[in-house]
């Protein structure tokens, strides 16, 4: 099988590290900001950075509904961080405006390690991964809860969020609250091209 072509949206947030470590792992990985190129991909990653700024973008750029409708239809996307935020039916504080693209049954809470923790970094256990993966959160959101077709796959392992969800995947979506594309592991880009390639099969 050729290689999967996997877009990383980019309006805004990590962009080129994902499409770094996409290539990594051996998917045709491209930037998608119009339509056109949405069009065009297998799957996609929606990259950290600013869940608000980016669901504006989306509307900006028309890409909302087109996106929309790609995860109705069963297109396969990653989101990090703010990509969970995106991905998410429900987003606690948020803001009034905030817009999603939805599709993944969960709640999410923003920033929710405490305003004060900007960032920090630990080793968390992941469904399917025999070693843990180190796990850098960046005002990072988590898992508040989640419908009967979520699979939690990482939880934080202790401190002040121990047992807090980090990682779920419903069907073709994959959501992590931390940043794999910055660590150069790349076993869950390699979890979700292999989600990719099984939806292509
Ligand atoms: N706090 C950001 C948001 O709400 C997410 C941070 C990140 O993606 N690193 O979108």
């Amino acid at each position: 099988m050729s290689a999967p072509r996997v877009g990383v949206l980019g309006l805004q947030g990590d962009v080129r590290e994902h499409l770094a470590a996409l290539t990594g792992v051996g998917a045709d990985a491209v930037r998608v900001r119009r339509g056109i190129e949405l069009d065009h991909v297998d799957a996609l990653v929606i990259p950290g950075g600013e869940s608000t700024t980016i669901g504006k973008l989306l509307v900006t750029f028309d890409l909302l509904e087109p996106l929309q409708k790609r995860v109705r239809d069963g297109m396969p996307v990653f989101g990090s961080c703010a990509g969970m935020i995106l991905l998410a039916d429900r987003v606690l504080d948020g803001t009034a405006d905030q817009v999603g693209v939805g599709g993944l049954d969960i709640t999410v809470r923003r920033n929710a390690f405490g305003r004060q923790v900007e960032s920090f970094e630990g080793d968390v256990g992941f469904a399917g991964l025999d070693e843990p993966v180190h796990a850098v959160f960046i005002r990072a959101p988590w898992v508040e809860d989640f419908g009967p077709d979520v699979q939690p796959l990482a939880r934080v392992g202790d401190g002040q969020a121990a047992g807090r969800i980090v990682a779920v995947r419903q069907g073709t979506l994959l959501a992590t609250s931390f940043h794999p594309e910055l660590t150069g592991d790349l076993r869950v880009h390699q979890l979700f091209v292999s989600m990719v390639k099984e939806q292509l099969r």
